[in-house]
């Protein structure tokens, strides 16, 4: 496992894609996932040059983020974020927290923020896929979602996140990642004064797909790390 060359291999297929989406490398960013993997893979990771780092259990994040001996540019968390692990989380300060899917945790999130004088980047979470298994507001309920999220002052709308269906279909990915940026299109057209510019959607098997239907933010895993094993 070369972290190194993976990173490169996957910029060369990012370069690619990016092409053929018509829009510039330069303006979708890589997120390296790092759950599972030891702080010493994450060290290494930063070194290599990946320094966004995403994880998706608050105790995970913050037990190595303190334990880092390279810092990263970006903390992201990507996970379910349940609101007894709302202090916890932001003790790490997450420059972006992609998973928000409720705003009962948004509220409760905004207390803390406000006590803390902070505010705080986040994506709403869609469910575009339709799986009962997955997290995410349904596509029909996104309107209002924002129109309470709105409410929010600590709070800070950055954009939107799904996770592509779960199948080898390659046309049932692409349909999740399309709904997304129809979204997002039709926020940005009735909400202009908040900013929906970030897309998080493309993880290892499906990133490429993501790009050709406008993702500019990609949550890599195992194909920069290998298999996770999980205790
Ligand atoms: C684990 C995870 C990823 C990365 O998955 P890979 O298939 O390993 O690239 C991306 N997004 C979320 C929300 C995850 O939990």
């Amino acid at each position: 496992m070369n972290i190194k060359q993976n990173f490169e291999a996957i910029t060369t297929k990012i370069e690619e894609a990016a092409k053929k989406a018509g829009v510039s490398p330069s303006s979708i960013k890589l997120l390296a996932v790092t759950k599972t993997h030891p702080v010493s893979v994450l060290d290494e990771a930063i070194a290599a040059g990946l320094t966004c780092i995403a994880e998706n259990k608050v105790q995970e994040l913050t037990t190595k983020i303190p334990q880092l001996t390279n810092k990263p540019e970006e903390i992201h968390f990507i996970g379910h974020l349940q609101s007894n692990k709302i202090n916890k989380l932001l003790s790490v300060k997450p420059d972006l927290i992609h998973s928000i899917d409720k705003i009962s945790t948004l509220k409760k999130l905004n207390t803390k923020l406000e006590e803390m004088g902070l505010n705080q980047d986040i994506l709403i979470q869609v469910n575009t896929s339709n799986e009962d298994s997955k997290s995410g507001i349904n596509p029909n309920e996104f309107m209002d979602f924002i129109e309470q999220a709105k409410q929010f002052k600590c709070i800070k709308i950055k954009g939107l996140m799904t996770i592509g269906a779960l199948t080898t279909d390659e046309e049932k990915i692409r349909n999740c990642f399309k709904l997304l940026k129809q979204l997002q299109l039709k926020a940005i057209e009735k909400y202009t004064d908040i900013d929906f510019g970030i897309l998080s959607m493309g993880m290892s098997h499906d990133f490429e797909i993501a790009i050709e239907e406008g993702a500019n933010m990609l949550r890599v895993g195992s194909l920069l790390f290998g298999n996770r094993f999980y205790a």
